[in-house]
């Protein structure tokens, strides 16, 4: 194998890794996943979270791991991608 199929392979991982990531709203996650680990980081991309998700409160989007809400001002605790929704708290 040589340099140039090295890189073409790279190359070719890494795009389909943008390609996967841009359906998840996280190309450039997407992009380096693929390039460092071929088909197992698109994997690794297709069983993660989103890259946005919907604010629980008020229904605007939020960019994953945001600690606030740019709309509605609430702070956002995140479970496992998800952020949680409002508190009970009677
Ligand atoms: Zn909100």
């Amino acid at each position: 194998m040589d340099w140039f199929s090295v890189f073409f392979s790279l190359a070719v991982f890494g795009a389909c890794g943008w390609l996967l990531g841009r359906y998840k709203e996280r190309p450039l996650a997407g992009a380096v996943l693929g390039v460092l680990l071929g088909p197992i980081g698109w994997l690794i991309l297709l069983l993660g979270p989103r890259g946005t998700t919907p604010c629980p409160y008020c229904g605007a989007t939020l960019t994953l791991w945001q600690a606030r809400c740019g709309a509605c001002g609430a702070s956002m605790t995140w479970i496992r991608g998800k952020p949680l929704g409002p508190r009970r708290s009677e």
